[in-house]
């Protein structure tokens, strides 16, 4: 019966604090308990590069190398194909890469 107490079972939304250990929700940002924000991959930027990003659309974007390298493989792919819809997408793709509203394939929208 002490068992449960001592080791609460995460549930599917759940996770640790990187801090103190209490089991908070990942969605949360900040633990409830000791204030610590956390560098949840639900939260914040994403790990790949915006210089790399916007090179890879400026440069080879017909090809879907941006989309390829930020985890998109699926519409990179559809890119590769139709050379980015002629042109048309790469040169959607590129203003929003350059107004930081591109996201990864995790949602994570890229800015440094
Ligand atoms: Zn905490």
């Amino acid at each position: 019966m002490t068992d449960k107490e001592i080791k609460p079972i995460l549930g599917a939304d759940e996770q640790f604090c990187s801090s103190c250990g209490e089991v908070i929700k990942k969605r949360a940002e900040i633990c409830t308990k000791c204030g610590v924000r956390q560098s949840s991959a639900e939260t914040g930027n994403s790990e790949k590069s915006f210089v790399t990003t916007l090179l890879l659309c400026f440069l080879l974007g017909s090809f879907g190398a941006h989309r390829f390298y930020t985890g998109k493989i699926g519409t990179g792919i559809l890119m590769l194909l139709t050379l980015g819809c002629l042109g048309i997408w790469t040169i959607i793709d590129l203003i929003v890469i350059v107004v930081g509203k591109f996201k990864d394939s995790n949602g994570l929208p890229i800015k440094s």
